[in-house]
């Protein structure tokens, strides 16, 4: 049996070419890059993606693509990913959003059971 994700779709579903309009939008990228540089991380950092793509095939994860990535995860596993391709594609921006995707939910949801 397919493993599901919270929108009940089969993650054999997700097609590729959402997957990859997935990620940071250029300020929570921007962002997420002074924090981990704020907490002593920039020594470990790319300076390019050229770089991060050349240490990720050495076997080095540079700290932001960890980052990114554990978000990412997250917001598939709590938001799902018909939101977040909703959303822009930005997880950190669909978070910022969650207020009318929760709203909407319940709406449907009580509205159902009525
Ligand atoms: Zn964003």
């Amino acid at each position: 049996m397919p493993e599901m994700n919270n929108e009940g779709r089969p993650e054999e579903e997700i097609r590729m070419d959402e997957a990859i309009r997935i990620g940071l939008c250029d300020d929570h990228w921007s962002h997420l890059r002074q924090s981990l540089l704020e907490i002593g991380l920039g020594q470990y950092m790319s300076e390019d993606s050229t770089e991060m793509t050349e240490q990720m095939m050495a076997g080095t994860i540079d700290p932001m693509l960890a980052a990114s990535t554990t978000i990412i995860r997250v917001a598939l596993l709590s938001l799902g990913l018909d939101a977040i391709i909703q959303s822009g594609g930005c997880p950190l921006c669909t978070f910022r959003d969650i207020v009318p995707l929760i709203t909407d939910s319940t709406a449907k949801s009580y509205l159902r059971s009525n």
